[in-house]
Parts: C-alpha cells; structure tokens; sequence
C-alpha cells in the first residue's frame, strides 16, 4: 500500500488531512479530520515544538482517530479531528491563530475545535474571532471541562477496584497520580474525600508543593511514583510513559488516569496483562471534557458532571467484564468495540450533523 501520507489515511480510515501553511503569520502544521460520519468531527488544536514534521504529522493523525473511537464509546453524534500547530518563536501567535479560524470556518462546521496543550483561552479567542466553530471551556461555553475529566476517571477507578475485589472501599487504598495539573490536581481532591490515601508528583516543583501544602497529600520525588507500591497508578500528564523499561517497574494493580496514550506502543496493553496489571482504556475513562463539551455544542446544555461520571463508570464496568470473559487485555476490547461501532455507523446512511453555535 506504500509509506506515504495517503497509505497512511487509508490504513487509518482517515476522511480529509490538511497541511497548513500561512505566509503572514509563520503558522505551519495540520488539521486531521478522521470521521465525520454521523457529526461534526471534534478535536483539540495542539501547539507543540515537534522535533520534526513527521512527528507532528503522527501526533495528529493518531489524537483524530483517538477521538473519534472516543464519540463512538461514549455515545455521542460526533466524530474525531485534530490539530497540531508547530511551535516555533518566529511565529505570530495571534495572526496564527485567527488564520486557523478561517481555515476551519471554510470547512462549513465539518469540525469544532477545543482546547489541548498550547491552546487555552486567549488563543481560543483569536480562533472564535474568525469561527463559530469553537468549544470555549470558560463562562461562554461548557465550563468545568477538566472537573468533568476528573469525575469520570474517579469513576473508572471506582469501577476498576469493584471489578477486582467487588468494592471500592477507597479507605483502604492508596493512589498515586502522576501530574497534579488541571484534572490530577482534582482527582487527588476527590480521592482524599473519598477516603483514599493519596500520594503524587508534578514535574513543576512550584505546583506539586502548592498541591501537596494545599490539599496535604503525600509529594513524591517525579520518576519515583512509578515504583511505587499501591492499589492504583493515575497518569494524568503526558502520554507514551508506558513502555519496555517502565512496565517492568509498576507495582501498581490498576492503572487508571486522564493521560491520552499512556502506553509507548499497543503491544505494551499486553506486556501489562501479562503482568496482571489492569489497564483501563484511557480513551473511555478520560472522555469527561469530550462528552461535556459535545453536549454543550451539539444540543446546547452542560451535562451534569455527576452524570458524565455515572455514565463513564458504567461503560468502563461493561468494558471490564467483557474483556475479563474474552480473557484479553481491556484496552483490546474497548478497541474492537469502539471500531465495531464505527463501522456500524459509516454502513448506515445517516444524515450528518454540523454544528450550530449556542
Ligand atoms: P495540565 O497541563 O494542567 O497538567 C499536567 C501536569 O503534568 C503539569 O503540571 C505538568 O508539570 C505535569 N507533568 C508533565 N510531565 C510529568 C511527569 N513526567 N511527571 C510528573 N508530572 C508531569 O494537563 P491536564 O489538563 O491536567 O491534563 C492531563 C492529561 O490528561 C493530559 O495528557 C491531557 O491530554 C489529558 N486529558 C485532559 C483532559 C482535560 O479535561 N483537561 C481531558 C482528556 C485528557
């Protein structure tokens, strides 16, 4: 089939991949629209100092067909799209970015854009003044989006402890989160009310000491909190941090966070099922903002958070126990799940949905 862009697309069941590239502003980078079948396809814009092209392009074909087995598991009228803008100095930030809104403006309401690492309110700002089709979290969009995020991987976790041992009973467990930003920061806070004994880490040392003074859980040294021993390791920072040497290091019996693409490579889901370490899909337990934001944009209202948690502790229940009676890893299952459902809904014919602004 060949190694080219185009290969790639057909391999991945992608729908449109755009390069971009604007004279006045420097902007450079890519748009990926994977599925668009029964909605608008959804997606973060990332702003990212990429060590090379190719990178950048993988980054964003991978993260639009994450989102898109994402709508498919949580139940929502929509597809998954990507962004990644390349960081560099020379780049007008607030040129770049409104060029970019009328990029995604052309494409009519095919694809929304959100938030992701680089792109918080101010340049979601300059996109919304050339686009509609933008998901703000603040006052004038959804809101509570990583509050959402943390609810259902608090929920997950609950279901994961159930599976295993039939209850949570979270005042004899000990979590440890990696990352204590936006969502680890409100996990540990749930967790500590819940009962949990909480220990985490954050590479910003300003941050993880404010956490730690602020909700007083237990700070451990970043690179430590792998080997540690507990009932649940909660990534909640960057993916890829699952791999060959730190697999081998785990001592925890469920790993459970926000983190998008924890594992270095899919094999590794299996490298952890031989170890009998439960691994809960990241792309069911973190899709809290997804199913706020989608809401918020598709029917215009925001979703309870309680409920996005209920719901997605239900769904990682029902991905536990099908996977515990295939005897495969979760990770496995919930895939052939999600694309089950994919080409359920790209065989039938029904109407696409595009975006109104609320
Ligand atoms: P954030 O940037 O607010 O926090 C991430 C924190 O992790 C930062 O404080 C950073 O210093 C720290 N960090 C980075 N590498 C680390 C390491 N190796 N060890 C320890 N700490 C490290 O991000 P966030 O919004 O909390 O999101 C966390 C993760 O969850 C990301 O992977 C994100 O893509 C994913 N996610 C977030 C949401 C959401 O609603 N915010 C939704 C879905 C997925």
């Amino acid at each position: 089939m060949g190694n080219g862009i185009l290969a790639a697309m057909a391999r991945g069941g992608f729908e449109r991949v755009l390069a971009l590239q604007d004279r006045r502003s420097g902007l450079r980078g890519y748009l990926a629209i994977h599925d668009t079948s029964v909605g608008p396809a959804l997606g973060g814009v990332r702003r990212w100092a990429y060590r090379s092209e190719d990178q950048a392009l993988r980054d964003c074909t991978r993260l639009a067909r994450a989102m898109t087995l994402k709508c498919c598991l949580a139940g929502l009228d929509a597809g998954g799209a990507k962004t990644v803008l390349l960081d560099h100095p020379d780049v007008r930030w607030e040129e770049a970015y409104p060029y970019l809104g009328r990029v995604v403006e052309d494409l009519g309401g095919a694809v929304s854009c959100g938030p992701d690492v680089g792109t918080g309110e101010r340049e979601l700002g300059w996109l919304a003044s050339e686009t509609r089709h933008v998901t703000r979290p603040g006052a004038r969009g959804p809101g509570r989006l990583s509050a959402a995020t943390a609810e259902g991987v608090f929920r997950g976790m609950q279901a994961a402890l159930e599976h295993l041992d039939g209850e949570a009973d979270w005042e004899r467990r000990r979590v440890v989160i990696q990352g204590l930003g936006a969502v680890g920061r409100r996990l540990a806070e749930q967790l500590l009310r819940a009962g949990a004994r909480v220990a985490g880490c954050d590479l910003d040392p300003r941050r993880a000491e404010a956490v730690a003074e602020e909700l007083g859980l237990e700070l451990l040294d970043p690179a430590r909190e792998l080997g540690e021993a507990c009932d649940v390791f909660a990534p909640c920072a960057l993916g890829g941090i699952l791999h060959d040497l730190s697999i081998p290091r785990l001592k925890a019996r469920i790993v459970a966070g926000s983190a998008n693409n924890p594992l270095a490579r899919g094999d590794h889901a299996d490298a952890l099922h031989a170890r009998g370490v439960l691994l809960v899909p990241d792309f069911v337990i973190s899709a809290g903002a997804l199913v706020r934001g989608a809401r918020f944009h598709l029917d215009g209202r925001r979703e309870p958070i309680g409920l996005i948690g209920e719901r997605i502790g239900e769904t990682v229940r029902g991905v536990l126990e099908r996977a515990a009676a295939e005897g495969c890893p979760p990770q496995r299952t919930a895939e052939r799940e999600a694309e089950r459902l994919l080409e359920e809904r790209r065989s039938g014919d029904l109407p696409a949905r595009t975006l109104s602004r609320t």
